[in-house]
């Protein structure tokens, strides 16, 4: 499989330059050049299946041509040593809780997916040491940590905006020592973003050491997040529930919805997407008017989801148009809706009052997008719980005046002893640092 460039202007890549480099020469995107189609056989077998037999299904369908089987059958059991249940809230909408890995949240697939095939990269082309860098507002730098963690020939660079993350956050990309080295940068997330930004474009630290990235803009970041909305179809299916299947997905950088269209592309019977936004909803404002207009994020209790310049809206433009009317054919597969604090926080106490159900703030929205989005009783709605409340536990327990419980593997991060490296936001200490490295 070759990737192109959204931009057109870079030369096609093999999976393994797409991997290894993140984002294009042309500063695009990588995409995949053809998407393969399951069959219908395939398709209704799936109820019959298990999570890894499902994904390696689907993972063959993108990848099979790059990796040997049993290679990318090892890869795909390592990265999913945890399951998706399809978890009842209400009438017919259910909660496909993706917070059951290692750092409690999505992002463990695509982080432990991609660390997994770079790692094997690595080792098959005898490359250099890759140094990957990533900054975080809590989420990503976790599962991405966690994914890297051990992995030979790979270390690990987070850079996190002091006193920004909440300690529970922190912990979990801190403690963990090996090849993993989190820098706390005295300045705000968009701080840490440029620093990275900037790396990659110095000439000088390039030439020194082999950078790449791990956010969504990574094709094995984002596309094995397709695995488990084929898991939640198989799991509907065994209800005699998929006929009319309605997913409703909180979004931020919209890798996950487009992980999710890929699925769709791929023959997934999927009626319709929900993207669920906070106020940040520049989406919701194009699929309203058909016009894009990115801009600064603002901050809200949902702040994964704090994105003002969704990287992944150019996947969703390219998978739409073929015809020259992305926007039209865009509108008849997604609706969007956006939340307040004050929304999203009513809509966490309604749940728990009447169903007993912990939302986190961001499956709030994905959860309102359905109730909202008004099933028609023969419909299935299907909300992407992305994190264990507990991640968010002063939010939550503010909200609903609860005191969660802490799960035991989050526990044991907080027992851990802090080890990062403080450094000034402007890009000469960063380089410093790294060209010392
Ligand atoms: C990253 C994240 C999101 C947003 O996902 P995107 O792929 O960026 O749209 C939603 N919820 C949580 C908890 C996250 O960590």
């Amino acid at each position: 499989m070759k990737y192109y460039s959204t931009n057109l202007r870079a030369p096609l890549a093999s999976l393994e330059e797409a991997v290894v480099k993140g984002l294009a020469d042309d500063k695009g995107l990588y995409m995949p050049q053809h998407i393969n189609k399951l069959d219908g056989n395939t398709i209704s077998r799936l109820k019959d299946k298990s999570f890894h037999e499902i994904a390696y299904i689907v993972a063959r369908a993108f990848f099979g041509d790059d990796i040997e089987a049993d290679t990318l059958m090892a890869i795909v059991t390592e990265t999913l040593s945890f399951d998706t249940p399809l978890v009842p809230v209400k009438d017919n909408m259910y909660s496909l809780e993706l917070f059951h890995g290692p750092t409690l949240a999505f992002k463990d697939v695509g982080g432990r997916f991609m660390a997994r095939l770079l790692g094997y990269f690595i080792k098959k082309e005898g490359l250099s040491q890759v140094n990957v860098l990533v900054a975080t507002s809590g989420d990503t730098g976790s599962a991405v940590a966690n994914g890297f963690l051990g992995v030979p020939g790979i270390h690990v660079y987070v850079l996190y905006p002091k006193g920004k993350v909440s300690p529970i956050q922190e912990c979990q990309f801190t403690t963990l020592g090996q090849n993993i080295t989190a820098l706390e940068i005295d300045g705000t997330f968009d701080d840490c973003q440029a620093l990275v930004k900037t790396a990659f474009m110095d000439k000088e630290l390039n030439n020194h050491m082999r950078l790449t990235s791990a956010n969504s803009i990574n094709v094995a970041r984002f596309l094995p997040q397709s695995f488990y909305y084929f898991n939640a179809y198989a799991q509907l299916d065994r209800l005699d529930k998929a006929n009319e299947v309605v997913i409703s997905v909180p979004s931020g950088n919209f890798g996950n919805i487009t992980a999710g269209l890929f699925a769709y592309w791929m023959g997934l019977p999927i009626k319709r997407f929900i993207a669920a936004n906070n106020r940040n909803d520049v989406f919701l404002e194009y699929l309203n008017t058909g016009i894009y207009t990115p801009r600064p994020s603002v901050a809200t209790i949902a702040n994964a989801m704090d994105v003002g310049a969704p990287s992944n809206f150019a996947r969703i433009l390219d998978l739409f148009g073929e015809n020259g009317n992305p926007h039209k054919a865009i509108c008849q597969i997604i609706s969007g809706y956006r939340y307040t604090d004050e929304q999203i926080a009513s809509t966490m106490r309604k749940t728990y009052e009447e169903t007993g159900y912990v939302l986190d703030p961001h499956g709030a929205c994905g959860f309102q997008g359905l109730v909202d989005y008004l099933l028609s009783p023969n419909e299935t709605g299907v909300f992407l719980e992305t994190a264990h409340p507990a991640k968010f536990k002063s939010v939550v327990d503010r909200i609903l005046s609860t005191d969660i419980e802490i799960p035991d593997k989050l526990k044991a991060f907080m027992r851990g002893e802090k080890q990062s490296v403080a450094l000034k936001k402007d890009f000469d200490s960063f380089k410093t640092f790294l060209m010392e490295r």
